[in-house]
């Protein structure tokens, strides 16, 4: 008896070190937005299992840990997430987990100079990096180097799958660039319910105004409202968007503003800002939904 078991946990203790086997224990790796879920999934292929925090239509700046999410980043091997403050409540959490296990803000070794400033908080960064596709590329390194570190055995086969990747990227970067150009410049001004697009608009050549700031804890208030109704009805804007992240009301009071001056702007489409669409449609991917973004700003502005 007491043989046999030994037998079968010297099997367990072998299988779990093998990797590509159904029994071999995967990597549990925790991450908070959908879009660092997805490159961790990406780039870990069989060898991890990614548990996401924040689903679609999750704002993570508002974003509080449960008590069920402190249990699985306690239960993690690595902890990844945006840093920047995007995930703002959540940043003592993220202090305490790194005491004991590999926590690591994906954005956060970033050279300053290719990041911009926040408009809210002065001295901090723009966390929406990801919307800028080339620059996104720099979190695919990090949780690619995170990886290979904390599973060096595992190196080559994360090389290979975030060259892949990083190619894919490159492929989206191209078609994003591209689509954007179907739009006359003078007509690329990008309205949405908040400032989540300013990297876009820095490497696509969009105007950006977003109507609560950078982080969606600023409320709108009645006066940000009239002023970009002017704008709006000064540039002869055709398009405003909401957000699947952030609640309509906001965007539907400019368009009501809009048309009180006598302009119709019409909404353009709902774009994912802050969380990715649901697991298992093309948007619940972080290449789907940058194309569905595109393809609904272009289809509506030009
Ligand atoms: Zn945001």
């Amino acid at each position: 008896m007491k043989r046999a078991f030994l037998i079968l946990s010297l099997a367990g203790v072998l299988l779990s070190h093998m990797p590509g086997t159904a029994f071999a224990k995967k990597i549990q790796v925790v991450s908070t937005i959908g879009m660092i879920s997805d490159i961790a999934g990406e780039v870990g292929g069989d060898r991890v299992e990614v548990r996401g925090l924040m689903g679609p239509g999750v704002d993570p700046h508002l974003y509080k840990a449960t008590e069920s999410d402190v249990n699985k980043l306690a239960k993690a091997d690595i902890i990844l997430y945006n840093g920047l403050n995007l995930e703002a409540k959540m940043e003592r959490v993220f202090q305490q987990m790194r005491r004991s296990k590999k926590t690591v803000a994906v954005c956060e070794n970033i050279a300053g100079s290719k990041l911009l400033d926040s408009i809210n908080y002065p001295g901090h960064f723009d966390p929406h990096v990801w919307f800028d596709v080339t620059l996104w590329t720099a979190a695919v390194d990090e949780v690619t180097r995170t990886l290979i570190e904390f599973d060096p055995d595992g190196g080559e086969y994360y090389r290979q799958r975030a060259d892949i990747y990083r190619e894919r990227l490159a492929e989206l970067h191209h078609y994003v660039t591209g689509r954007a150009g179907e739009v006359p410049p003078e007509q690329r001004v990008l309205i949405t319910a908040h400032d989540a697009f300013r990297y876009f608009g820095r490497q696509y050549g969009f105007e950006v105004k977003g109507l609560q700031g950078m982080s969606t804890e600023a409320e709108a208030g009645t006066r940000d409202v009239i002023e970009l109704a002017n704008f709006i009805v000064a540039r002869r804007i055709k398009a405003i968007f909401v957000e699947s992240s952030v609640p309509e009301r906001n965007i539907r009071a400019v368009q009501d503003a809009v048309r009180a001056q006598g302009w119709d702007v019409v909404v353009g489409g709902e774009l994912f800002s802050d969380a990715m669409g649901n697991a298992g449609t093309v948007e619940g991917t972080y290449i789907g939904m940058v194309t569905h973004n595109i393809d609904t700003i272009v289809d509506a502005l030009k």
